[in-house]
């Protein structure tokens, strides 16, 4: 790339006593910052002109990969296209210049909008009533813990410390649960990643006195449809525990069943992957805790301040506005055909160690031909080359070379081809030039990095 030209850092690009900006003149007349408060050495800020900071940041925003650029099958993620009506619905000044701390009631509008998002996660879900406070699916399975705990400890009953998890969880569920201070009893799969249920029994039977709750993900983390939860909600509600419904991808869902109506009392949802807010890097985030009728007065007043990510919320409220009632029925469906769809296409050259009608994404386990030694790492990296973005890899562990792939319902039959034809591709080239395939990326700014050596040597500092 031309970061030679450009600079890696803006830093590097500093010449003293360049200058490209000017500040707005002080409309305050003249108030000195008392002595105390002043600098007593300018700040260290980099010194450059315009055309090299505006040229500088365009490039590296072009190094970057998003669903604005390509296709982004990541499973287990949902990330879905973001319809721009989105961004100029959260990016109204009305709604953006809001001060947290403006007397309420300037704030009718903003108000209304949480009210009717709650209100629409409601219908979505079955549920009585929603929190929007969490920042994050992590801070939303937290808070809903919280309730779980709180609702145990208005009853008295003080002894129920656990939480069951099943093996095949999303990394966050054990760890809030460890975060809200419970401990965790493992629930073991069957071979496609649904709860075993005779284990659960189990479980239930030696610890079901002490059992604050079992968290689940439907679809699971295979994106198959958990048979049996009627029994498993029977199972848990009969040993006095509760529900919690992990929610962070509820795309499959959507027009199809609702949690609330399947037994669960507790569920978070990530607004930034089911209700399309651009994600990822770590934020911006949404997940809103919603409760079954009778556990309303568990919800927190303050597990953030104000009303969390407004513009996130926002963002969910337009995107829900703005496909109704009879289009949400079909995010649903057509999460579950595109995903299909991939998978039926491509499962001669690709390991599909669970054959069936998948939800909204599957999994593979690498390449069919093992012959050639081509991992699923390298078919990861060579479809840098073409331009897409890596679906999941190595996750879930219930298999050596999981390759987890999801389209999400908003992309159109000539992407998925693309991919699909891609894929085929590389499969091919697997065949015929192995190395070629075994040393990509080839068209990226940088190479295939050595992870191994990043992994016992992280350089962790520029
Ligand atoms: C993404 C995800 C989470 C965590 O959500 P964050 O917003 O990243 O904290 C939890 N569970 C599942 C199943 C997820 O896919």
């Amino acid at each position: 790339m031309n970061n030679r030209l450009y600079g890696n850092l803006i830093f590097e690009l500093s010449k003293e006593g360049r200058q490209g900006c000017s500040l707005p003149k002080n409309r305050f007349g003249h108030h000195e910052l008392p002595a105390s408060m002043q600098r007593k050495e300018p700040a260290a800020l980099p010194e450059c002109d315009e055309p090299t900071v505006v040229r500088h940041y365009t490039n590296l925003s072009a190094n970057n990969f998003g669903v604005d650029n390509g296709f982004y099958p990541l499973g287990s993620c949902t990330m879905k296209y973001n319809p721009k009506i989105n961004e100029e619905m959260a990016a109204l000044p009305q709604f953006q210049n809001l001060h947290p701390l403006q007397p309420a009631d300037t704030t009718r509008g903003a108000q209304a909008v949480c009210t009717l998002l709650k209100r629409s996660l409601c219908a979505l879900t079955g549920l009585a009533e929603f929190t929007l406070k969490p920042y994050a699916g992590a801070h939303g399975e937290l808070t809903g813990l919280m309730v779980i705990r709180k609702y145990h400890e208005q009853r008295g009953d003080m002894q129920r410390t656990k939480v069951i998890v099943p093996d095949s969880a999303h990394g966050t569920n054990p760890a809030s649960a460890a975060v809200c201070g419970l401990d965790i009893i493992e629930v073991k799969s069957y071979y496609d990643g649904t709860v075993n249920v005779d284990d659960l029994e189990q479980i239930l039977e030696e610890h079901g006195q002490e059992v604050a709750a079992m968290m689940m993900t439907n679809p699971n983390t295979l994106g198959l449809f958990e048979p049996n939860i009627p029994d498993i909600a029977r199972m848990v509600h009969e040993a006095g525990g509760l529900m919690y419904y992990d929610g962070a991808n509820l795309n499959p869902m959507l027009g199809a069943c609702r949690p609330g109506d399947m037994g669960f009392d507790v569920m978070h949802i990530n607004l930034h992957k089911t209700f399309s807010t651009p994600h990822g890097g770590g934020g911006p985030g949404s997940g809103p805790v919603g409760v079954r009728k009778g556990l309303e007065d568990c919800l927190p007043e303050h597990v953030s301040p104000f009303n969390g990510n407004f513009a996130v919320e926002m963002r969910a409220y337009a995107y829900i506005l703005t496909l109704g009632r009879e289009q949400m029925k079909l995010v649903g469906p057509l999460a579950t055909l595109n995903a299909n769809y991939i998978k039926e296409r491509l499962k001669d050259v690709y390991e599909l160690p669970i054959a069936g009608l998948c939800k909204h994404e599957f999994v593979f386990d690498g390449l069919k031909d093992k012959s050639t030694g081509v991992t699923t790492m390298d078919v990861a990296k060579r479809l840098l080359d073409y331009g897409y973005h890596a679906p999941t890899i190595y996750f879930p562990l219930l298999f050596h070379e999981s390759l987890m792939i999801e389209p999400t319902e908003n992309e159109s039959k000539e992407t998925l081809d693309g991919f699909i034809d891609v894929m085929r591709r590389i499969a091919l080239e697997a065949k015929e030039n192995p190395d070629l395939v075994k040393t990509a990326p080839h068209n990226t700014p940088i190479g295939r990095v050595d992870d191994v050596e990043a992994a016992k040597h992280p350089v962790v500092k520029y």
